[in-house]
C-alpha cells in the first residue's frame, strides 16, 4: 500500500471509528489503520456517560440493543464511608470489545474501510510510514491511536503525574448472582491512597474492575498487580467482598504511564487530533469516551467546513479546559489518604454535589 489518500485515520478505537462514521456519512471514503488484527477488550472502566450514549445514538448506534447494562447511581467509598447518589441521568456498563466491534461496523457499513495489522511507525503533515514499509501522502490526517505512543510524538503530563507515573489495571470479574446484587445498576469507586478502583457490570453480567494507580503504590506491592488488588480488598471492606463474590475472568491487563490531565492545544495543519491524542481526562470522571465521541464529531464538522485543522485544535482545548480541570481536582482529593474520606464524608450530607461535579465533569456542549 503506498501512494496519495484522501483522508486516513489513524487507530479504529472510539474517536477513529466515530470520525470514519461522520466522514463516510458526508461523502467521503476514509481509510482507518489498525494495528490489532482482531478488536480487543481495551482496557477502559466500561462506563458510557448519559453524553456518550446520546452521541452513540446520533452516530445511528444504540447501546441498549448491544445489551449494554443500565447505570443509574455512583457510589464512593473511602475506608468506612460510602457515599451514594443517583446520577444526572442514566448511564451505562458495556464492554469495550462490544462497543468497538458495533462502532467500526457502522463505519465500514457507512463505506469507510479499513486495514486490520498494520502499525503507524511515526507520521507527520506530509506522510504516514507504515509497519509494512508502505508510505502514505493523506491530504488531511485524523490522529486517534488513543492510550498508545507513536514515536516522535509524545505527550507530557503534568509535574506530578511524570513524577509518579499513574498505571492503568483491569480484572473482569465473573458474572454472579452475588456480584449482581451488590453492584446492582450503580457504578462503585472505591478510593485509596495513590489510587482508584472503579467497579461495573457490563452486558454478559462480568463486572469490569479498573484501576488507576500511581507507580510508586504499585512497588509498594511489589509491582504485582494481584497484590495490589489483595491488599485493597482487604483494607476496604465492600471491595473485599466483591472480589470474593466473584472469580477473576482471564488475565489482569495493563497499561503503562497514562498522562491524565495532558491536554493538547496545538498541531500542525493537516492533522486532527482526536480522543486520548486531543486529551487525557482522569479517567474516574468516566469521560474519556465522551471525549473521543465529541472530538470525533466536531473535528469532522470543522474538516467539512474547511476550517484549519490547528485553530480547531485550539478551540477544542478551551472547550476541554473546564471538565478536565474540575476532574484533576476531584482526581487530586479521591486519591490523597487524608482527603479522600473527608470528601465522602461531605457527599454523604450533600448527595446533591455529586450530581453537580458528575454534570461538571462532561465534555460542553454535548447532546
Ligand atoms: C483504567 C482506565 C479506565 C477508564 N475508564 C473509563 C470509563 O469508565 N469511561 C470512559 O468514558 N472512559 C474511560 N477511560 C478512558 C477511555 O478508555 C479512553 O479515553 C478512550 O478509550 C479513548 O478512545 P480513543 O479512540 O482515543 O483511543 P483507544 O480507545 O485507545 O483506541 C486507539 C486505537 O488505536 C490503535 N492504535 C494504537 N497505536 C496504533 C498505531 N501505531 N497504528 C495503528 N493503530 C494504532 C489501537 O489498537 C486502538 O484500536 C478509562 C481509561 C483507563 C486507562
Amino acid at each position: 500500500m503506498t501512494g496519495t489518500l484522501p483522508l486516513l485515520i489513524i487507530g479504529s478505537g472510539i474517536a477513529g471509528a466515530a470520525a470514519a462514521i461522520d466522514l463516510a456519512r458526508a461523502g467521503q471514503r476514509p481509510l482507518i489503520i489498525e494495528r490489532n488484527r482482531e478488536i480487543g477488550d481495551a482496557i477502559c472502566g466500561g462506563f458510557l456517560s448519559w453524553q456518550s450514549l446520546a452521541a452513540l445514538e446520533r452516530l445511528g448506534l444504540s447501546p441498549q440493543l448491544l445489551g449494554g447494562q443500565p447505570v443509574n447511581e455512583v457510589r464512593l467509598f473511602a475506608g468506612r464511608r460510602m457515599a451514594r447518589a443517583p446520577l444526572p441521568q442514566r448511564g451505562m456498563g458495556l464492554s469495550r470489545r462490544a462497543l468497538d466491534t458495533a462502532l467500526l461496523d457502522q463505519a465500514l457499513a457507512a463505506g469507510a474501510s479499513v486495514e486490520r495489522g498494520i502499525s503507524v511507525r511515526t507520521y507527520g503533515p506530509d506522510a504516514v510510514m507504515l509497519s509494512d514499509g508502505a508510505t502514505l501522502k493523506p491530504a488531511d490526517l485524523f490522529v486517534a491511536h488513543g492510550k498508545y505512543g507513536v514515536a516522535g510524538h509524545q505527550r507530557h503530563p503534568p509535574a506530578k503525574v511524570a513524577a509518579d507515573p499513574v498505571v492503568g489495571l483491569r480484572l473482569r470479574l465473573s458474572a454472579t448472582r452475588q456480584i449482581a446484587m451488590l453492584v446492582g445498576e450503580a457504578v462503585e469507586l472505591f478510593l485509596f491512597d495513590r489510587g482508584y478502583a472503579g467497579l461495573v457490570r457490563q452486558e454478559d453480567g462480568t463486572a469490569n474492575l479498573c484501576l488507576a494507580v500511581h507507580k510508586s503504590r504499585l512497588s509498594e506491592a511489589g509491582g504485582k498487580p494481584e497484590v495490589l488488588i489483595a491488599q485493597w480488598g482487604a483494607s476496604n471492606g465492600p471491595l473485599g467482598e466483591r472480589l470474593a463474590a466473584a472469580d477473576p475472568v482471564g488475565p489482569i491487563d495493563a497499561i503503562a504511564a497514562i498522562p491524565y490531565g495532558w491536554r493538547r492545544s496545538s498541531g500542525p495543519d493537516g492533522l486532527w487530533h482526536l480522543g486520548d491524542q486531543a486529551a487525557v481526562i482522569p479517567s474516574l470522571a468516566g469521560e474519556g469516551m465522551g471525549i473521543a465521541l465529541s472530538t470525533a464529531s466536531s473535528a469532522v464538522a470543522s474538516w467539512r467546513q474547511g476550517d484549519r485543522s490547528a485553530d480547531w485544535q485550539r478551540r477544542m482545548a478551551r472547550r476541554l479546559a473546564p471538565p478536565m480541570t474540575l476532574a484533576r481536582i476531584i482526581w487530586a482529593l479521591a486519591e490523597h489518604p487524608r482527603w479522600n474520606g473527608a470528601g465522602v464524608a461531605l457527599l454523604q450530607q450533600l448527595p446533591m454535589l455529586t450530581g453537580v461535579l458528575a454534570r461538571g465533569t462532561r465534555v460542553p456542549g454535548n447532546a
